[in-house]
């Protein structure tokens, strides 16, 4: 996971720090089209997160969503969390945005927080059964 020469960046499975915004980008699109969400303009940001992978943004009623990549200490947690974790990333990202309707509505009666933990239930549960088959069947 070090720093590729141009001509590895591109490759399937391949990230480094050059590429990994790219690749980002090119995850969130992947699930975004193949779970359908094309009512949805979405767009990307690079963003200083200090406590957390990546980060989602919506205007429900716009269908606006931003989906931003932590670069925060980038070499150090592309090296710990690898292309897999990146891909995963991108994965939990697009699936806030299937969940973006329930969470808006739930957070006007429930906690915000407590929100966000059900959410994270359920994402888990979906990176474990849909993400991780998929990543192992392309990579
Ligand atoms: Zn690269
Ligand atoms: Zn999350």
């Amino acid at each position: 996971m070090s720093r590729g020469t141009m001509d590895e960046c591109g490759r399937p499975g391949h990230v480094c720090v050059d590429c990994q915004f790219e690749v980002f980008k090119t995850e969130c699109c992947y699930w975004l089209e193949k779970w359908g969400l094309w009512d949805w303009e979405v767009d990307f940001d690079e963003e200083d997160l200090e406590d957390a992978f990546g980060c989602f943004r919506a205007n429900i009623g716009g269908r606006l969503a931003r989906i931003s990549m932590s670069t925060h200490d980038k070499e150090a947690r592309l090296k710990s969390q690898g292309h897999r974790g990146l891909c995963r990333t991108a994965f939990h990202e697009v699936f806030h945005l299937i969940l973006s309707g329930f969470e808006y509505q739930a957070g006007r009666v429930i906690d915000h927080d407590d929100v966000e933990e059900l959410s994270h239930v359920i994402i888990r549960r979906m990176e474990n059964l849909v993400f991780l088959p998929d990543y192992e069947r392309r990579f």
